[in-house]
């Protein structure tokens, strides 16, 4: 409680002045806003100009980008010249094929962390001009975007969702309406990092719910988030809009892991983070 006085003297809480703190939050506000396009993302080195995503060549040179040696389903590097990793082949895959722009490790794995855990709401327009072209590469033809949905609880603990910041970029670039609401996320499930597939598929199942079935039904959706792991998060997205009547669900995401057997454990110690949407 503040007492007459401090309030007339323009104290709060915490005894600074009023003035004091709007210009740390003006400060810190502009830093979370401000785009400075000619500063690699990755580096910060300076850029001779602007480039799309961000990143300095040397950057670039040190993240393993997407191309040809995926799973034609799911995206993930395969380290064999197979058409499809494992888990595509045994499990059932709601999606119709989810693409990446890299190898999450190095500089893109560093530049997630900053938007997911850094608080570097800026990066979503780098990463999600990089996302744009690979959809354009990959002749992705959909109607509308969807992010995949953080729970209430987790979404006010962040303050955002990293995965709408990415799809109201990319709906923006692309010039696709953005379905906000449609989708929610309706219960938290435990933290999927340290699960291995079958058990990452019942973790997620029936933790999310189609709210809008009229926004979806007929319509080829494009589901956007940050990463792509085993892909059971994405399948069971995909799962519920398919029951809601969506013509097609194709996937998008900045980065993905390596494919890893199932038996292995996906993360390293260092990896494991008290999340739930890989
Ligand atoms: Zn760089
Ligand atoms: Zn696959």
């Amino acid at each position: 409680m503040k007492t007459g006085t401090e309030a007339k003297r323009g104290y709060g809480v915490f005894g600074t002045r009023r003035g004091d703190r709007a210009k740390i939050f003006f400060r810190k506000a502009r830093s979370l806003l401000y785009v400075d396009r000619c500063v690699c993302v990755g580096c910060g080195a300076e850029l001779p100009q602007s480039v799309r995503g961000g990143l300095c060549s040397e950057c670039l040179s040190r993240s393993i980008a997407l191309g040809s040696d995926i799973c034609a389903k799911c995206g993930r590097i395969v380290a064999n010249e197979a058409d499809y990793c494992d888990t595509c082949i045994n499990r059932d895959r709601h999606f119709e094929k989810a693409r990446s722009c890299f190898v999450y490790d190095g500089v893109p794995k560093k530049l997630i962390y900053g938007l997911k855990f850094g608080g570097k709401r800026y990066l979503a327009s780098f990463l999600a001009e990089s996302m744009t072209d690979r959809y354009l590469d990959e002749n992705y033809d959909c109607d509308c975007v969807i992010a995949v949905p953080l729970s209430e609880k987790r979404k006010k603990k962040r303050g955002y969702n990293q995965s709408e910041l990415l799809a109201e970029e990319i709906s923006g670039q692309l010039k696709l309406p953005l379905l906000t609401g449609a989708l929610e996320k309706i219960r938290d499930n435990k933290a999927q990092a340290k699960l291995r597939v079958n058990e990452r598929e019942e973790n997620v199942r029936g933790a999310y719910e189609v709210k809008d079935k009229a926004a979806v039904k007929g319509k080829r959706i494009l589901v956007v988030d940050d990463v792509i792991t085993t892909g059971a998060t994405a399948s069971e997205v995909a799962h519920m809009l398919y029951k809601a009547k969506a013509r097609s669900v194709k996937v998008l995401t900045y980065a993905s892991t390596r494919y890893t057997a199932p038996s292995e454990n996906i993360f390293d110690e260092e990896d494991v983070y008290e999340d739930e949407m890989v």
